[in-house]
């Protein structure tokens, strides 16, 4: 089979996405299944539905369309704020879209009343990390001016924490956001159906508090795929942390000294060697760099060390394990490596047969 390529085992990811789906479920809580990290893979996509997600969200209009055209037939959601230019694809492609901005809400108005739709909005709103979201203090004027355009349901508020700053959910602004709900309700006399209260940073919240409040979506995707909370990258208890991994091939494998020689400047990344000398080591090399995948979010098998990487070469010291060429050697992944991964056209995905109990 050829390589480098990612092994994605459907089998556990169903139960990864089942395991969470009835733990938040229990709490009033449904998931929207997010494929970004996996470039709107349909397999995954359907594998998740499977599971139990409500609905599906992904943060590009193209993978939305992917899914579409591969006749996933739930609730698609775009969870960027839609640029402009690309308003017309999200009311064809995506049921509802998160966004922040009236201007566009607008337009998606505009470009919802030209096909004769409904597209519905989910306002998010800014609880601290400082990425996407509308201030608390300017929710109420947005969603006065939302409820009066044409074609356009409110369905609901939301946030995103975790992922710029790495403002933690907790009591106090997941407190916020449901407050935020009830009083939107009350003042305009509407109900809101989604109030979806983050990412997989989220989890642990949901999980370990008795009172979830309004909260009753949450937007996984690494959490699923990679079995890992991320606000301290801790496993899950009861999830896979081997859904998805990174197989490369030995291309070189050689005795050579641990330290380079010549006069040393910036490497091809602008880094500066470094590494204490261990002597003569056996240097393998495996055909995979910065093109396929983010080197430093790699996990290689025990009795491995990561030395080096380039725009197509992985160094590894393999003093303990003899590497013969031709040899494949896999690694886990962290989200950096893993979104590099499945977007590189370098990649082979490869889906291992789903053996899935319905
Ligand atoms: C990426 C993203 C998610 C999913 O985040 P995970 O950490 O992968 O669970 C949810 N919501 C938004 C707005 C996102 O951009």
């Amino acid at each position: 089979m050829s390589a480098p390529r990612l092994e994605i085992d459907l089998a556990k990811l169903h139960h990864n996405a089942c395991t969470l789906v009835r733990r938040l479920g229990d709490r009033g809580i449904q998931v929207t299944g997010i494929t970004k990290a996996t470039l709107g893979s349909p397999e995954i996509a359907s594998t998740l539905i499977r599971a139990g997600v409500a609905d599906i969200g992904d943060s590009r209009i193209e993978n939305l369309e992917a899914m579409c055209d591969a006749q996933i037939a739930v609730p698609m959601t775009l969870i960027r704020s839609p640029m402009l230019s690309q308003v017309d694809r999200v009311v064809a492609y995506a049921d509802v879209s998160f966004n922040t901005e009236l201007d566009v809400i607008g337009q998606l108005s505009r470009a919802a009343h030209e096909i004769n739709r409904t597209h519905g909005v989910v306002l998010m709103v800014e609880l601290g990390d400082l990425r996407e979201g509308i201030m608390p203090s300017d929710l109420e004027c947005v969603v006065r001016k939302v409820l009066r355009l044409p074609n356009i349901t409110l369905k609901g508020i939301g946030t995103n924490l975790a992922c710029r700053s790495g403002v933690s959910p907790d009591v106090k602004n997941m407190a916020e956001l449901s407050v935020l709900a009830d009083s939107l309700e009350a003042t305009f006399d509407i109900s809101l159906m989604t109030i979806s209260g983050g990412n997989s940073a989220s989890l642990e919240w949901a999980l370990s508090h008795a009172e979830t409040g309004r909260v009753n979506n949450l937007r996984l995707g690494e959490s699923l795929l990679l079995g890992c909370e991320p606000l301290r990258r801790q496993p899950i208890e009861g999830l896979y942390t081997d859904v998805i991994t990174l197989v490369a091939e030995v291309i070189e494998s050689k005795i050579k000294p641990s330290q380079p020689w010549g006069e040393l400047a910036q490497n091809a990344f602008g880094e500066k060697f470094s590494a204490s000398n261990r002597g003569n080591i056996v240097q393998s090399i495996l055909a995979l760099g910065h093109q396929d995948t983010d080197p430093s979010g790699l996990q290689a098998p025990l009795g491995i060390k990561i030395l080096g990487a380039s725009s197509d070469h992985l160094v590894v010291d393999a003093t303990d394990s003899n590497l013969l060429v031709g040899a494949e050697m896999s690694f886990q992944m962290n989200y950096s490596a893993l979104v590099r991964a499945m977007t590189s056209p370098f990649v082979m995905k490869h889906l291992k047969e789903p053996n899935i109990i319905h």
